[in-house]
């Protein structure tokens, strides 16, 4: 999805890709051209910069595989050592055809063959818009750029591996090779990220989960679909823990809402028919209530459907997703329901189920809410990518006058827990809208759009959080802000959004009544500050290298006797019992293995903090500790362990 994205970046996207990104694009050129030493028969399509990397695609007969890639890199050194200039030449579409026709796009000379992909890519740019090639050696690509000054520019690369994609994404297209590699600005940094790259693997949160029992899938319960063993449930309880605490201080209320929902309800939000595609298919009953509506309501509906850019849909496209809702209706009156795919359109239906007045207000709902979505088979991922998912949700209805408030204390929130799960590197991507496109790809509310973007500005400000602004990029509804969070090892996720919202509970019909006894529509914040279990667990796993802190720890505490005679076991079990009346998930080795042993399991099993009990301790009163990782801390009385576990889970301890 990003990648295709990225195919087509517009004007002010490609003016703010990074330094990393335009040299990363320009190792696609150095790429296109080594290819073209080798193979100049070869038909290039796009070749954009990448999150970790670039990738240009190509058709071409040879099947180009890793063993290629030596005799490709050894061309790439040699172009990045002749240090060539990248030159940017200004063309009518007419030369821009002609040279296309000549086969002279993505190629090093004149060819028989035109270049196919690169002439149905000039007749896509929209009449008026500047086109650009860049040239390097003799190699002249079709490129609105940026690019780097020189070829030696791109200081380390390296390929990585093939894979096949569709044209344009579209598998009505021919079937192209797509040539992955990175770049970076030094060695120093190319080495670094195949070193974490290594070590990401050892924290693989699928390895992981299978070797510590944390989640399964089983193909008779479906693809992307996660079964949580014990272990893993206690990650999730722990998470939710959390969160409770944390919302109930913040004034937060909780609510529960069922899995699923009528079609009306995904038609007034919006989720239909623009979301349906990742939606799942509807479960069909026979309508026994009268619960279609009306031809009226579906014509008002369609009337007030968003249109133009929203999801990419023209007006044109937009009338026929309906048409095929009417052919439905048609072929058989019915009550259909949808898995949910947000939790925002039933919270709405709870804002809106009581008469509300200014003084409810800030309405803070919230919910770790399941959801569906019907991912691509192909795009399911671990954790990472899935079909089911609970997320960490709310909803916060406002008024105007509270928005900054309120979205302060939402950052203050993801801050604090930044800091329990000791995350040093993160950032915000807030993205904002375009004047330009009100009432198409954004809805029609410039002073709403310029006030809370001001505000969220300020806020971000305030709270010295590092961030980047996006423009272009908001949601169809408000400014978006997406939080990027980087691993103890250097890698990134995304884990969260936090959107404003000021078009849905319009849909939606909420009102409350304010002090002067009008009704007033209120703004509506989303946000999912640990995003998904799913997502944030497989993150955690790698985070950690799934030693958790002991709050977090599936197996907190496992004691160890030194031996099987009754009394040393019989204190054994005192301490157990009195750690788990306390709610320390505490186990007990009450094998014959040796100390050795037992200790060699836990470790393996990663319980956090061991309890080697033996005879000397029994009489003392004491216990000796060991710690995952730190290994051993000596003896010490019972009663100050016991304590100090107790005090170390209370507060959450990174
Ligand atoms: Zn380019
Ligand atoms: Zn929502």
């Amino acid at each position: 999805m990003a990648e295709t994205q990225s195919e087509r970046k517009t004007l002010e996207q490609r003016q703010q890709m990074t330094d990393l990104e335009r040299l990363r694009h320009s190792a696609a050129h150095v790429l296109a051209t080594a290819i073209l030493e080798i193979w100049p028969q070869a038909q290039f399509a796009a070749g954009p910069p990448v999150e970790n990397g670039f990738y240009y695609d190509l058709d071409l007969d040879h099947r180009i595989t890793p063993d290629d890639f030596p005799k490709i890199e050894e061309a790439m050194k040699r172009i990045t050592k002749a240090n060539q200039p990248f030159e940017r030449i200004v063309v009518s579409r007419e030369e821009a055809l002609e040279l296309g026709r000549k086969g002279r796009l993505s190629a090093l000379s004149e060819r028989p063959e035109p270049s196919r992909f690169k002439l149905d890519i000039v007749e896509g740019i929209p009449e008026g818009e500047e086109i650009s090639l860049y040239k390097n050696g003799e190699f002249i690509d079709l490129c609105a750029g940026p690019h780097v000054m020189r070829t030696r520019n791109i200081g380390a690369f390296k390929l990585t591996h093939v894979a096949s994609a569709y044209y344009k994404g579209d598998e009505r297209n021919p079937q192209l090779q797509r040539v992955y590699g990175t770049a970076f600005k030094n060695k120093t940094e190319l080495d670094a990220y195949f070193t974490m790259l290594e070590e990401a693997k050892k924290r693989d949160h699928r390895k992981l989960g299978k070797e510590l029992e944390l989640f399964t899938f089983d193909d008779d319960v479906g693809p992307g679909l996660p079964l949580w063993l014990p272990r893993g449930t206690v990650l999730i309880e722990e998470l939710e823990r959390l969160a409770k605490e944390t919302e109930f201080a913040a004034g937060y209320e909780r609510v529960r809402t069922p899995h699923l929902a009528r079609e009306n309800m995904y038609l007034t939000s919006g989720h239909l028919p623009y979301y349906a595609d990742s939606m799942f298919p509807p479960m069909v009953l026979p309508d026994e209530h009268g619960a279609q509506r009306d031809e009226k309501e579906r014509n008002q509906l369609r009337e007030d459907a968003p249109k133009g850019e929203v999801a990419g849909y023209d007006d044109a496209q937009v009338d026929r997703l309906f048409e095929e809702v009417e052919k439905l209706i048609a072929a058989r009156p019915a009550d259909r329901y949808y898995l949910k795919a947000m939790n925002c359109p039933h919270h709405h239906k709870i804002f809106g189920a009581v008469p509300r007045s200014y003084r409810d207000l800030p309405l803070r709902l919230a919910e770790y809410g399941t959801c569906y979505r019907y991912e691509q088979s192909g795009e399911l991922l671990g954790l990472m990518r899935v079909r089911s998912m609970q997320m960490n949700d709310a909803h916060i209805y406002c008024t105007e006058e509270q928005f900054e408030e309120e979205f302060n204390a939402v950052n203050a929130m993801y801050l604090k827990y930044f800091k329990i799960f000791g995350l040093e590197k993160y950032r915000m991507r807030f993205s904002t809208h375009d004047p330009a496109k009100l009432g198409q790809k954004y809805v029609n509310e410039p002073e709403l759009w310029l006030k809370t973007e001001e505000m969220v500005r300020r806020v971000l400000i305030r709270s010295g959080i590092d961030y980047v602004e996006v423009p272009d990029e908001g949601a169809f509804y408000g400014p978006k802000i997406d939080v990027q969070v980087w691993s103890a090892i250097g890698r990134e996720f995304t884990i969260a959004t936090n959107q404003v919202d000021f078009a849905v509970p319009r849909r939606f019909g909420l009102v409350y009544r304010d002090r002067d006894n009008t009704e007033k529509t209120p703004l509506c914040i989303h946000r999912a500050p640990l995003g998904t279990h799913e997502r944030f667990i497989a993150f955690l796993i790698e985070h950690y290298a799934a030693n958790f802190p002991l709050w977090l720890s599936p197996v907190q505490v496992r004691i160890l006797p030194i031996g099987t005679e009754e009394p040393l076991v019989d204190y054994a079990k005192e301490i157990q019992a009195e750690l788990r009346a306390a709610g320390v998930r505490a186990e007990l080795d009450a094998t014959s293995d040796n100390i050795k042993g037992k200790v060699l399991h836990a470790e393996q099993a990663k319980v956090h903090t061991m309890l080697v009990l033996g005879h000397r301790d029994l009489e003392a009163g004491a216990v000796s500790v060991r710690v995952h990782g730190k290994g051993n801390l000596g003896a010490r009385p019972r009663g100050e362990v016991v304590a100090d576990l107790l005090a170390a889970i209370r507060e959450r301890r990174p």
